[in-house]
């Protein structure tokens, strides 16, 4: 059986490793770059605590060493009519597709009007660039932090709001920090427990956060930024991360609903209309609106799950996607768990340094093994074959 992944990120080689260990199928993965980034820890390069070699492994590498293939190309054509994939090394075929493109980070951010005003805290680049501005930062700055509407992450802009006021106090430098959050409730605003939001705030603005509620941002000035009900906030460093979406490429090849991501069933993450076909990670429909690695990693794992049922008669549980979000804020953490399934229900907040060693080595973890890390604390999520 030829199985095809596309996209070398947390649920890509997760669907690889998982698949590699349970059959002896010809698996490949083909992805922009055999260098793959662990970009949970990407806040922790604003301080100097970890370096980008610190946060980046060789895919080929470890894929080669489990005798996967991995072809480092441009993915940019899917025909899920006919079995292709048409890439910048010429086209493949499959008998099982797995999408694991990521989200359409870049694509949005520059829908964004006035985007060239602002940094995206999601790729490399973006961090760079808005470390370079915080390190230049004088008397009187006003920074801002926050997200598009419909914006399914927002625990990045909370550490980066944290690390800017922390880099503030460490400098002497007086100044703001701004958090839009996109619920009313504000900080981790859209978990059903009003309690969290409550105490979550609470630990911002003891921080001297002034956190903007049910605030998204619609357009950015080269001095301001304006929000979906119109109102605006003066800043000089802005940082935003975009609504999201599955990339144009999965777009255009009509496998998305009017959600925007691939349109797939849960919990098996296999394409509604083309049996062949799994949505994984930030490219897909999920259990939870938030979309994060550790969601990518369980969608991997039971997409390939459904698939060793299917052609080998092998059951393995399934997981549901909850939010594990650890944060790193300068000289202080946290955690938020927020997990659910039919019988239980997990939850913690707390605050605290350890957190910022705890994030560390957990991203240490997966980057020394590749993103090969089965165990995602999840919860099992209740299922049968019929
Ligand atoms: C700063 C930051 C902090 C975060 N913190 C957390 C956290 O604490 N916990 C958490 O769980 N999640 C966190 N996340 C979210 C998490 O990183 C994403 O949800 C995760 O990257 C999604 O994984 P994925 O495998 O779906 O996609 P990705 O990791 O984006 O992988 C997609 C892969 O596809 C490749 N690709 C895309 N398009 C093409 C193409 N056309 N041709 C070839 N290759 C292509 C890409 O190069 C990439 O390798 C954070 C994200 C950021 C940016």
């Amino acid at each position: 059986m030829k199985i095809l992944i596309l996209g070398a990120g947390y649920a890509g080689l997760t669907a690889a490793y998982k698949l590699r260990k349970f059959t002896d199928f010809d698996i490949s993965i083909i992805s922009k770059s055999r260098i793959v980034k662990e970009n949970t820890i990407f806040p922790a390069l604003l301080t100097d605590d970890v370096k980008i070699e610190d946060t980046e492994f060789d895919a080929y590498k470890e894929a080669s060493k489990r005798k996967i293939n991995f072809v480092e190309a441009d993915i940019n054509g899917i025909f899920p009519e006919s079995n292709e994939i048409k890439t910048s090394v010429g086209k493949f075929d499959y008998d099982i597709l797995f999408i694991a493109l990521g989200g359409a980070y870049e694509e949005n951010f520059s829908k964004i009007p006035g985007h060239e005003f602002a940094f995206m805290h999601h790729t490399l680049e973006g961090f760079l660039g808005l470390k370079n501005a915080l390190d230049k930062m004088e008397d009187g700055v006003r920074v801002f932090v926050g997200n598009s509407q419909n914006s399914p992450i927002e625990g990045p802009s909370y550490q980066v709001a944290l690390i800017a006021e922390y880099l503030m106090r460490k400098k002497g430098i007086k100044g703001e920090v701004y958090l839009s959050t996109q619920s009313p409730k504000g900080v981790f605003g859209p978990i059903p427990e009003t309690w969290i939001s409550e105490a979550a705030n609470k630990y911002f603005e003891k921080r001297g956060i002034k956190i903007l509620k049910g605030k998204s941002v619609k357009e950015i000035r080269k001095d301001k930024v304006i929000f979906s009900d119109n109102t605006e906030i003066y800043a000089d460093i802005k940082s935003v991360l975009p609504t999201l979406s599955a990339p144009d490429i999965v777009k255009s090849a009509n496998l998305t609903d009017s959600s925007n991501f691939i349109n797939v069933s849960i919990p098996t993450f296999k394409h509604i209309n083309f049996k062949n076909i799994f949505g994984l990670g930030d490219s897909a429909k999920s259990m939870v609106p938030s979309k994060t690695a550790r969601g990518a990693m369980i969608s991997a794992e039971n997409a390939v799950s459904t698939l060793l049922h299917e052609v080998k008669g092998i059951d393995l549980p399934y997981y549901s996607q909850g939010i594990l979000c650890m944060m790193i804020g300068g000289d202080d953490g946290g955690i938020l768990r927020f997990d659910k399934n039919n019988n239980t229900t997990k939850i913690i907040l707390d605050f605290g340094k350890i957190y910022l060693n705890a994030k560390k080595l957990y991203s240490r973890f997966l980057v020394n093994r590749a993103f090969d890390v089965p165990y995602h604390a999840a919860l099992s999520f209740n299922y049968s074959f019929k």
